[in-house]
This record gives structure tokens, C-alpha cells and sequence, in this order.
């Protein structure tokens, strides 16, 4: 892991890397120069120093494993609800700490969130670290950054968890730069290896390979992990554990941004909430076929998804997207239009209950994957599906 260093004899005092420093972490303390704690080892201040007195340096084995204990997840709470994501990860936790031995423990930040730590307990949490403020009530990069590196450095889990959420992938990487240990974003897969280690395995190389990394020198073991990839945790009837409410030096949280105005997209489409999503390709043609898409989407009570050609086509905006780069999804139906079934695409769709697929070409890929597939043209083929579905076929 590495770690920029001060050479106290070597620094002049000068303050050049206190003024260069992108993230006003460095201070000067008796006129040598400190490296503070948000330090994100860009260099900026070793390119700075004319005397050679900071230095990257690459230090081996600083964390005592042994010391490391337990599974963590984060307890993302958006508007006071628990992100689904959040149940899923409970369901892959307690399944790892079963395999360690060890303890599942979930964190809430938040505001009168008290109730939801009981919740997680019935969901095989043995322990809800609850932190319970107004400042906490949505999301602040700063005080929810310094809050959870405080309770990792202090409960010292072995693995913490987050979703691969716009909050997770935010919060995750500032974290792993300030506990000073390693981040496999977008994980797919996790399990334990036989030294105990975590499996973290995520798509490689534009999802043309799953790789499996290792975090072996350093603790927690952080991943985010795709929504809707693993198994929702079930119910564990009388599963017992602990709410702890934790306090926090509130004052002296930092919090550089400030927000002015927040905003909910209008006429958004949940493709990752959906049971139906109809999903359009670039074999529509054009943006116009989504009408089409839209007409048995409707048709059979679903959402429009799409491919990225598609999005990137400009025919459908980017939240519709199934995918790699897009959402994965997880529907009971997911129907296939016009789109031939890349690597890419089937990573965001292949673990829905039942794939339909529409395509003129008999060896697309897609039909691989697909429980049933028509070969045709679907401007042919979609509005004969809509009439009889309309005459209760
Ligand atoms: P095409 O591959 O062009 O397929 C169109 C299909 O429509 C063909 O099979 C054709 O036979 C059929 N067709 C044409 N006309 C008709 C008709 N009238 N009736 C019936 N069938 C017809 N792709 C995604 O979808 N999601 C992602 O998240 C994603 N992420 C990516 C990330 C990376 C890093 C990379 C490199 C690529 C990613 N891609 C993603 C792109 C992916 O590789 C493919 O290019 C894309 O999925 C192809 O989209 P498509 O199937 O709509 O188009």
C-alpha cells in the first residue's frame, strides 16, 4: 500500500506543497511539512518539492490481519428508505461471515433511523451501527466520508460491502483512499478463499472477462457491489442482535459543499424495479421503433429498456439502458428487440426469470440466452404480439 512520506530533515519549511496540494490536506507544523488524513496520493506535492523531502513510498504488510474481524455493509438510506441494494448485500454478507465465523454488522447514517436498525436484524444483521442526525438526513460526501472511516478504523471489520450505487461508487473510493486499503468496484461475485481471503470478482476488459481480485495486505476488504446481482437476504425469524446508537464529534464535521437546489427527475423509468421490461435495439432503425417498444411495454404492464447502441444513437435516453456501462436488471420478463445479444448487454440481463427474444437473424447471440426466441422482423412480429395480448391472447 502506498503512502506519501515527509523526510523531516530534508524540508525547508517552504510551504510550496501546502499550496499545490489540490485537496488542502498538507499543513506545516514546526515549518516541516504533514500530510493529513484525505490524502489521495496524487503526487502533486512530490512534483512540488524542490528538496526531494516527500516521496511515495511503498510499505508492505502495515495492517496486523489478525486484528481484522467481521462483515460490514453499508446501510445506504435514501429519504429515510433503505436502498434495496442494501437487503441484498445483508444476503451475501451473512453468507460470507457464516463462512468466517465471524459477525455481519450493518451501518445506518441518517435521521430517525433507529426503526430500520431493528429491521436489519431480522434480516441476519448482528449488529446495526446507527448514526443519528440531522446533518445526516441525505447524503454529504464529507461527514458520511469522515463518519465511516471513524467506525471502520474503530470496529476494524475484515470486508466492508457497499452498493455500486451513485452514492456507493461516490463514497467507496474516498474511503478506501483515507483507511488506506483496496476497492474492487462493481463486484459480481464475492466469496471466501481457503486463507480466508475475499473473492472479489467483476467484469474485465469491457465484461470480456470476469476477473477475481484479491486484497491481500490490507484491511477491510472494500467492494461495491452490483444492484440486483446478488440474493436478497430472506427473513430470519427470531434472528437476535444489537442496535448501537453511535455518536459523532457533530460540530466538528467538515462539510465543504454546499447544496443549493435538489431535484427529482421527472418521468423516470425504474428498469432495475421492473417485473416486464421490453427492451429495443439498434435493429429498430431508428428512434421512432420505440414507439413500437413502448406499445407492447405498455401492452404487457412493463418499463422500456434499451442497448447502448441505442443510447448512444441518441433514439432513448441513457436510464434505460441495460448493461455493462447501463443497469443490470433482473425482471420475471425481459423481451429482447432488435438487439443481438453482446457480451456487454447479456451481462446487465441474463439472470432475468424468463428472456424473450426478437430477432431476424436465427444465430444472434441473444438466442442463447433466450427461454424462447422468434426469428422475424419485428416490425412485423411486436405489433401482432400487442394485438392479441389487446384480445386477451
Ligand atoms: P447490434 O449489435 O447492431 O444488433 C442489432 C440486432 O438487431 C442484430 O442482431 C440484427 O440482426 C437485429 N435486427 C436488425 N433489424 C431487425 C429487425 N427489423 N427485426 C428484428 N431484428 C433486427 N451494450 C449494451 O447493450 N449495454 C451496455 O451496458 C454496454 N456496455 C458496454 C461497455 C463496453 C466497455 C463496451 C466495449 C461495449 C458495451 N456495450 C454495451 C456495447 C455492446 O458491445 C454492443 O455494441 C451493443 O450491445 C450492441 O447493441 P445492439 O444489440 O442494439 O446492436
Amino acid at each position: 500500500m502506498a503512502e506519501v512520506r515527509v523526510t523531516p530533515e530534508k524540508c525547508n519549511g517552504c510551504g510550496a506543497c501546502v499550496e499545490v496540494c489540490p485537496y488542502q490536506c498538507i499543513t506545516l507544523e514546526d515549518d516541516i511539512a504533514v500530510i493529513g488524513e484525505g490524502c489521495t496520493l496524487c503526487g502533486a506535492c512530490i512534483d512540488e518539492c524542490s528538496t526531494g523531502a516527500i516521496e511515495m513510498v511503498r510499505a508492505k504488510k502495515e495492517v496486523d490481519l489478525t486484528d481484522h474481524q467481521g462483515v460490514l455493509v453499508f446501510g445506504e438510506q435514501v429519504d429515510g428508505t433503505l436502498s434495496p441494494v442494501v437487503f441484498e448485500l445483508l444476503g451475501k454478507g451473512r453468507e460470507l461471515a457464516d463462512k468466517l465465523g465471524e459477525d455481519l454488522s450493518c451501518v445506518i447514517l441518517g435521521e430517525k433511523m433507529e426503526g430500520a436498525g431493528a429491521d436489519l436484524i431480522s434480516f441476519g444483521a448482528d449488529k446495526v451501527y446507527v448514526y443519528d442526525n440531522p446533518l445526516l438526513a441525505s447524503f454529504r460526501i464529507d461527514p458520511y466520508t469522515q463518519i465511516l472511516s471513524d467506525l471502520v478504523k474503530d470496529v476494524k471489520p475484515s470486508i466492508f460491502l457497499l452498493g455500486a450505487t451513485n452514492l456507493g461508487r461516490s463514497i467507496a473510493p474516498r474511503l478506501a483512499v483515507r483507511i488506506r486499503t483496496g476497492l474492487t468496484a462493481d463486484c459480481t461475485g464475492l466469496d471466501i478463499d481457503e486463507k480466508g481471503n475475499l473473492l472479489q470478482t467483476r467484469p474485465a476488459f469491457g465484461g470480456n472477462v470476469m476477473a477475481t481480485i484479491l486484497c491481500e495486505n490490507n484491511r477491510p476488504q472494500m467492494a461495491n457491489v452490483r444492484y440486483k446481482v446478488m440474493k436478497r437476504a430472506e427473513r430470519m425469524e427470531g434472528h437476535e442482535g444489537e442496535v448501537l446508537l453511535r455518536d459523532a464529534d457533530w460540530n466538528a464535521l467538515e462539510d465543504r459543499v454546499e447544496i443549493l437546489k435538489s431535484e427529482r427527475e421527472s418521468g423516470e423509468c425504474s428498469i432495475t424495479e421492473a417485473d416486464i421490461i421490453v427492451s429495443g435495439g439498434r435493429g429498430l432503425g431508428s428512434p421512432d421503433g420505440f414507439k413500437l417498444i413502448q406499445g407492447l411495454a405498455d401492452a404487457l404492464g412493463g418499463v422500456v429498456g434499451a442497448s447502448r447502441c441505442a443510447v448512444d444513437d441518441g433514439w432513448i435516453a441513457y436510464r434505460h439502458q441495460v448493461g455493462l456501462s447501463g443497469r443490470t436488471v433482473r425482471p420475471k420478463i425481459y423481451v429482447a428487440c432488435g438487439i443481438s445479444g453482446s457480451v456487454q448487454h447479456l451481462a446487465g440481463m441474463q439472470t432475468s426469470d424468463l428472456i424473450i427474444a426478437i430477432n431476424k437473424d436465427p444465430n444472434a447471440p441473444i438466442f442463447k440466452v433466450a427461454d424462447y426466441g422468434i426469428v422475424g422482423d419485428l416490425y412485423e412480429v411486436v405489433p401482432r404480439i400487442i394485438e392479441a395480448l389487446k384480445n386477451g391472447g
